[in-house]
């Protein structure tokens, strides 16, 4: 495999997200402590969240640390299969400005139905009952994840297919085309993909399809205490 470099870590949560519990300076500290040279620092939004900009200043505000690259950005999940972000429209409309975050992580913490999200137990419901086919359940997921690529612009691909042992599918229902067709999006986009260590996802064939078609991959912990920022084991193993 042509890992992503794991002196990067592209997905770590401070207490901002009400999940996680360091602060962003911890953060920092454990990423210097861990030699790494990229930190992107993201934390949970919805649409009606209000303290990115105390979470982008609190960042900005950080010490400069030799050779360690500090990102920005916002986790959120793909609504539905208009590909439509749960966030806030003026975070979206600033991502990538001088007062904005870097980008916004895209996540299938939902499955992107086609009026609006649906958790796994809706899935299998309506898999169960025959209102949705295991192909149709990919192709909604694959395409609804490309459209909010295109819509947000600067986007990361938080955690790829995490939601598909949730509703008993797996990476192999899906088809390398489907897989080709959302390369090209995040190519034509430069949207990076994370191979996350929390969620041990994608998977090889996945991983090796992206790069393959030049997709740029980058790793992350999803870190949501500052001891994980960095550290590797499913995906040094991977790389072995
Ligand atoms: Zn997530
Ligand atoms: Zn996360």
């Amino acid at each position: 495999m042509t890992g992503p470099s794991l002196r990067g870590d592209h997905h770590v949560h401070s207490a901002f997200s009400d999940d996680a519990v360091s602060t962003p300076a911890e953060n920092l500290a454990a990423a210097r402590a861990a030699g790494l040279d990229t930190l992107r620092m993201v934390d949970h939004v919805r649409v009606s969240t209000s303290y990115v900009p105390d979470f982008l200043a609190v960042v900005r505000g950080l010490p400069r640390v030799d050779g360690l690259r500090v990102l920005t950005g916002v986790e959120a999940k793909v609504l539905d299969a208009s590909g439509a972000v749960d966030a806030p429209p003026d975070v979206l409309a600033a991502l990538g400005r001088p007062d904005g975050a870097d980008r916004v992580l895209l996540a299938d913490h939902q499955f992107p139905g086609p009026d609006g999200p649906w958790s796994p137990r809706v899935v299998l419901e309506h898999l169960g009952a025959g209102t949705l086919t295991r192909a149709g359940a990919v192709e909604t997921l694959v395409t609804a994840t490309a459209r909010a690529v295109r819509r947000a612009g600067r986007a990361q691909l938080a955690h790829p297919f995490s939601l598909l042992p949730k509703i008993g599918l797996t990476e192999d229902d899906v088809s390398d085309e489907l897989l080709d067709a959302l390369a090209e999006v995040l190519v034509a986009t430069g949207t990076p993909v994370e191979v996350n260590e929390k969620w041990r996802c994608p998977g090889a064939r996945v991983r090796d399809r992206w790069v393959a078609a030049g997709v740029a991959l980058v790793a992350s912990t999803d870190a949501h205490v500052a001891d994980d920022v960095g550290r590797y084991a499913w995906l040094r193993a991977e790389q072995a």
